[in-house]
């Protein structure tokens, strides 16, 4: 067997412990009762010990040396990357670290449960010092080991190939034009009438209402299946994709978008190829990729006129309600692009959602990179809430600094990629829209020509390329925000 097949064949080993994992953890999720709990976290953990022992042993590291000697084919030389490209990720960070991150990490998370309810600052800044050291161990390891700045080094575990250089100019950009688009529409917004759900709307019926929206989207449900959870996720592994949502019986309206949402996840990892499946050359690209379908599907499907024209007439049905005017498609249109300036991310609309991930891209680059300290972000927080949405946050802690889980356990490095996300989507709907009319497929109901399209240009092509070269091979240019202010635009003025 030569050192090429050997890897591919510890490539796949990983990847069986990998989808048990997934498993076990949308299960966890979606299923286990509470008393199963403890059993389970000692089971995971021993599971992620095991990989973690696959993807460091010692002999790889000849195995890759030989391999890259032999002569391989294109898309070989592409596997044999991404493969080393994992191993680098690692290997790097050497164990007793990646320990005491964990340790700090989850009791951070852990505490920081209780002390946003109650916005107990100085109780959480006392665990978070921690997880903020131990992340910028790590990010100089990293970064001394793959040349890269400190907090380029923690993009590229979710966007191999972004740097802040490109993430400054990008949301620099957004900066000089976002604050005025959001004033325009709040103006523009100002005399809507809208009607908002009143009454009961039964889980069971706003289920059947989600499969109807994911068959619509050509979900696959031979291969996944949509269940319910605290925080909706997409999971699994490509053959069997879990998603899941919350629902609220009074409100159908966010369930409803997360499944489009969490459709658009799957539909991506149901797209990946099949002659690299088990493989890290078939996996999704990165963090902002995936986010691009999640975001092609809720923001330029799922939001345009004409599905929620369709997102109206089913909802009529599942909910029996043909009269009722919350399901009128010019009200729900309101409904679902209705902008508003508001404290938390989660809660955003599509066009306030940039403003929040560059806050947050801001502070996190300059705590990785030492420019700033820990106790310092809570006012800086306060003054770049009030500059790009005229919100303080002055000793509101809960809502402003504490509201994400993302920092409590060090994911550094993560929240560019929405707003990349919702960028490339922007993109990707400007070159198709040279090549196939998509108003007139969604209206038709038939959405095929569009999935063939992601299909052709996104999800076939998993990790063969670098994401540069995916956007460029897609829509002809690296990316350009210029695409995403089109887009908002169109829609908000
Ligand atoms: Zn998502």
């Amino acid at each position: 067997m030569s050192h090429y097949d050997q890897l591919i064949a510890h490539y796949q080993t990983i990847h069986h412990f990998n989808h048990a994992q997934a498993m076990l953890g949308w299960d966890a999720a979606a299923n286990m009762p509470a008393g199963g709990s403890e059993a389970r976290s000692n089971a995971m953990a021993e599971l992620s010990v095991h990989v973690h022992r696959l993807s460091t042993q010692p002999q790889l590291e000849d195995w890759f040396g030989h391999a890259e000697q032999a002569p391989l084919t294109t898309e070989q030389q592409a596997s044999l990357r991404e493969m080393k490209r994992q191993w680098q990720q690692a290997t790097l960070v050497p164990e007793k670290l990646v320990q005491a991150q964990s340790i700090a990490g989850s009791k951070c998370e852990h505490t920081w449960r209780t002390q946003r309810q109650e916005n107990d600052w100085k109780g959480f800044e006392k665990n978070w010092k921690e997880v903020v050291a131990l992340s910028r161990e790590e990010a100089k390891i990293r970064g001394e080991a793959l040349g890269l700045t400190a907090y380029d080094a923690m993009l590229d575990k979710f966007e191999p190939g972004t740097t802040t250089s490109s993430l400054d100019m990008l949301f620099t950009d957004v900066k000089t034009w976002l604050p005025e688009l959001i004033e325009k529409a709040l103006e523009k917004q100002r005399s809507d009438s809208i009607i908002l759900p009143s009454g009961t709307f039964s889980t069971d019926r706003q289920k059947a209402l989600g499969l109807e929206v994911m068959k619509l989207l050509q979900f696959d449900f031979n291969h996944g299946r949509l269940d319910q959870s605290v925080h909706p996720f997409c999971g699994g592994v490509p053959s069997d994709v879990r998603i899941t949502t919350r629902y609220d019986e009074k409100d159908f309206v966010q369930a409803l978008m997360g499944i489009v949402h969490e459709t658009g996840h799957a539909r991506y990892e149901q797209g990946l190829p099949k002659a690299f499946s088990g493989l890290p050359v078939g996996e999704a690209r990165s963090m902002g990729i995936h986010e691009s379908q999640s975001l092609f599907f809720e923001m330029q499907v799922g939001r345009s006129k004409s599905f929620i024209s369709h997102l109206s007439r089913l909802s009529m049905d599942a909910f029996n309600a043909h009269q009722d005017p919350v399901f009128a498609e010019e009200n729900l249109y309101k409904i679902y692009t209705q902008v508003e300036k508001g404290f938390i991310r989660v809660d955003a609309d599509e066009l306030t959602y940039p403003a929040h991930v560059i806050l947050r891209y801001e502070i996190e680059r300059d705590l990785i990179n030492g420019v700033i300290e820990h106790t310092d972000v809570p006012d800086i927080w306060d003054e770049k809430m009030k500059a790009s949405l005229g919100l303080s946050t002055q000793d509101n802690y809960k809502n402003g600094c504490m509201q994400d889980i993302h920092w409590t356990d060090g994911a550094f490095g993560y929240f560019p990629s929405y707003t990349l996300g919702a960028m490339y989507a922007a993109q990707y709907k400007a070159s198709m829209v040279k090549s196939l009319d998509l108003e007139v497929a969604i209206e038709s109901g038939d959405l095929s020509p569009i999935f063939q399209w992601l299909n052709d240009n996104i999800w076939s092509q998993a990790s063969l390329h670098s994401t540069d070269e995916l956007v460029k091979r897609a829509t002809g240019e690296t990316l350009n925000a210029a695409h995403f202010r089109k887009h908002l635009e169109g829609r908000y003025l």
